[in-house]
């Protein structure tokens, strides 16, 4: 885990940053243009319509895509441009929505296999950082369980602290608790909420749920129906750690309106442009 004494990593600079699909053919737009800053340990939230461009952001930065003009920036580090497309490593660790444990290894192996395997760490030393991870959230005794003996929701916490252990510049999580019932979900956000909070480190939270991305987002940044760009950063000025109880406050409602509305007025525009499914 970070200590104090380590500097937070994991600044993001997205500049002018264009991707088209198939350029010769079909020529998918999905960005155009679009800018923002993330500065190192903000839990930022990624909003808007669906099939706008976010999860194409997200694979210029972890290194699976490669972008038509622009650049992304890392730390001050050149890592996506026409010129220079860096490979997905340790550094930006990426928790996908299916993101599957290995079934066939318990807990403890899922976590420690990647620093393992790698050569970074030795299997005792990743072992025992494995189980502190796992203390400190309250699931110590699972080490020896497989996936199949978790329910859905220890087994999201689980492929995060699998991300974790790694401790990455950047972990991005592409809406990572779709199809989770509301009470799992609530877990999951105290369940982040205590990691994030324990070891900040810059978190790119894809989310299609409003309440969500407020709830842990430092800001909320909407994007405008596809091709996507910046439509609107929202600050959310709320104290951490964030507790469900300001779900009612008035602080909280009037972001929500906010968020809402920039949402909403884009959702409105993706849908006459045909694209049904909204955000
Ligand atoms: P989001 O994650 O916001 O839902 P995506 O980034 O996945 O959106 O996709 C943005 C747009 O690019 C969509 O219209 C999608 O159909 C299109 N797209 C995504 N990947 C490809 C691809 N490999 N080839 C062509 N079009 C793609
Ligand atoms: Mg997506």
């Amino acid at each position: 885990m970070t200590t104090a004494a380590q500097q937070i990593q994991g600044a993001i600079s997205i500049r002018n940053v264009t991707k088209i699909y198939d350029p010769e053919g079909v020529h998918v737009v999905a960005m155009q243009d679009c800018s923002f800053e993330i500065a190192a340990g903000e839990f930022v939230a990624i909003v808007g319509p669906s099939g706008c461009g976010k999860t194409t952001l997200l694979n210029a930065i972890a290194g699976f895509d490669t972008i038509t003009s622009g650049e992304i920036h890392l730390d001050g580090e050149l890592i996506s441009s026409t010129r220079k497309q860096i490979k997905p490593d340790v550094d930006r660790m990426v928790v996908f929505q299916n993101g599957a444990l290995f079934p066939w290894k318990t807990v403890m192996e899922n976590i420690i296999y990647g620093p393992v395997v790698q050569g970074r760490v030795k299997k005792s030393a990743a072992a025992g950082a494995a189980r502190e991870m796992l203390s400190q959230v309250g699931l110590n005794g699972i080490e020896d369980k497989y996936p199949e003996e978790l329910s859905s929701g220890v087994q999201r916490r689980v492929e995060i602290l699998r991300a974790l252990i790694n401790q990455p510049k950047v972990v991005m999580l592409d809406e990572p608790f779709r199809g989770l019932d509301a009470v799992a979900k609530t877990v999951m956000h105290e369940f982040l909420m205590e990691v994030f909070c324990a070891a900040p480190r810059t978190m790119f939270f894809i989310t299609h749920d409003l309440d969500e991305a407020i709830f842990l987002g430092n800001k909320v940044v909407i994007m405008t129906t596809r091709p996507a760009r910046l439509k609107k950063i929202v600050h959310v000025n709320l104290p951490w750690p964030r507790e469900h109880h300001m779900l009612g406050s008035e602080a909280y409602l009037e972001l929500k309106r906010e968020v809402l509305e920039a949402v909403h007025e884009e959702a409105k525009k993706a849908f006459e442009a045909g694209e049904r499914e909204m955000a």
